[in-house]
């Protein structure tokens, strides 16, 4: 069976931030305006979303599973839940190990905080390309280009502002879309409205030129041709901007700004934007299927033979126990066999589930780059590699430092 999403348009993310940075509210909205779009199975509009999220609430269950499926712009994301707690550092390890990209979130009043330069480093050891969400920009006291300049003092990283918030605190009003250049208006409370793009008002120009300026320079500067292009029209394209931003986000040689209030709505439809068309699918990322023996690496590809790695084993009330596995090769039916070559035996498959914010989606079948929830699996422990039986490889065994107990 061919798949439905092709695997340019699937993105595996996770969500990296400091405890109460918005982390919870800011998956919420995704969750919200990519079920609404979609109109994810029985749900028919996203006020439904809601009503479950907050019946969820109101019970004190996560509203994330190990990895959330959604969808946006005929686009399949799936989200990774990252635990945020410095002792989860294992945990942390691990689901960074399958991810292809990130959101790197930070409040716009606490900026740089301890646990969100923790987890921003341990990223960096896997190589994983980010952009960043400056949220609560409705806060007072909030300073987008402060958070800016941190990120990039304390970081180290070159953070390039593809937006930049009208106004702050209460008098925070929407975005100026550097990349369209255009002002972004959001209703304030109703989950139902959406946003509206105006010309940039008189009072912001001056200050959206310069940014846009900045944003255009930045990305003249990762490339001789877009220099020459820049040089020569003292401007780029928009297509020249994403494309540029794109490739220079999975070099990590930049990382891309949005800004906005998960609390006001606002900012978060241009975040996800910035989802699909900066970071990386699964075939845009370096093979990290290594074993001793060079020749037995594979692609990522639906046609090679079978390789996925064990991530996260959840009890679940109704199913039993669920395995989440990351496919890096090969295409999984359920009901089939699959050998795990950590344990050294036969597992059987039971069903393959998808798992969507308010749903579980069984599907017959799972393909490279999919993360997925199986049942069965009876052996398999979390690091485990699940592979074919006639030529068995081990996924890159994955080093775990020693746990994190306190930060000062
Ligand atoms: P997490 O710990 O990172 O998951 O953070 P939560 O999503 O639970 O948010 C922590 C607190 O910040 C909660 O009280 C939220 O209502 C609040 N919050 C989240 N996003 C925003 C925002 O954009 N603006 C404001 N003012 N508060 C927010």
């Amino acid at each position: 069976m061919a798949r439905k999403v092709p695997l340019s348009k699937v993105r595996n993310i996770g969500i990296m931030a400091h405890i109460d940075a918005g982390k919870t509210t800011v998956t919420e909205r995704i969750l919200y305006y990519t079920g609404r779009s979609h109109k994810l199975g029985e749900v028919h509009d996203g006020a439904a979303v809601m009503d479950w999220m907050s019946q969820e609430q109101e019970r004190g269950i996560t509203i994330t599973s190990a990895a959330t499926t959604c969808s946006w712009r005929d686009h399949m994301i799936s989200i990774i839940d990252t635990p945020g707690h410095v002792d989860f550092t294992m945990e942390v390890e691990r689901s960074l190990r399958v991810l292809d990209g990130s959101i790197a979130l930070f409040c716009a009043v606490g900026g740089v905080q301890p646990q969100s330069e923790k987890v921003w480093h341990q990223s960096e050891r896997y190589s994983v390309p980010k952009i960043a969400f400056i949220n609560k920009m409705d806060r007072i006291g909030a300073d987008f280009f402060g958070v800016v300049e941190s990120i990039q003092g304390e970081l180290g990283a070159n953070a390039v502002p593809v937006v930049v918030p009208i106004g702050s605190g209460e008098d925070f009003e929407g975005l100026i879309d550097l990349i369209k250049m255009k002002a972004v208006y959001y209703e304030d409370k109703s989950y139902g409205k959406d946003f509206r793009e105006e010309d940039i008002p008189e009072a912001w120009l001056q200050e959206a030129r310069k940014w846009r300026q900045n944003l255009v320079e930045k990305c003249a500067e990762q490339d001789e041709e877009l220099l020459e292009k820049f040089l020569e029209h003292d401007d780029l394209s928009e297509d020249d901007i994403w494309g540029i931003l794109r490739r220079a986000t999975i070099a990590r040689e930049v990382v891309p700004v949005y800004c906005g209030s998960a609390f006001k709505n606002k900012g978060v439809q241009r975040l996800l934007d910035g989802v699909v068309n900066i970071l990386p699918s699964p075939e845009q990322i370096p093979p990290i299927i290594c074993e001793e023996d060079e020749s037995k690496r594979r692609k990522v590809d639906d046609e090679e033979k079978f390789s996925a790695l064990a991530f996260k084993i959840v009890a679940d009330k109704h199913m039993g126990k669920l395995t989440y596995i990351r496919i890096y090769s090969g295409t999984l039916g359920s009901g089939v066999n699959v050998f795990n070559s950590t344990q050294d035996r036969r597992q059987r498959v039971g069903r393959i589930l998808r798992m969507h914010a308010n749903r579980q989606e069984a599907v017959e079948e799972a393909h490279a780059g999919d993360i997925v929830a199986i049942v069965g699996l009876s052996d398999t422990k979390t690091g485990d590699t699940l592979c074919t039986e006639d030529d068995p490889i081990h996924l890159e065994a994955i080093e775990f430092p020693a746990p994190v107990m306190s930060i000062s």
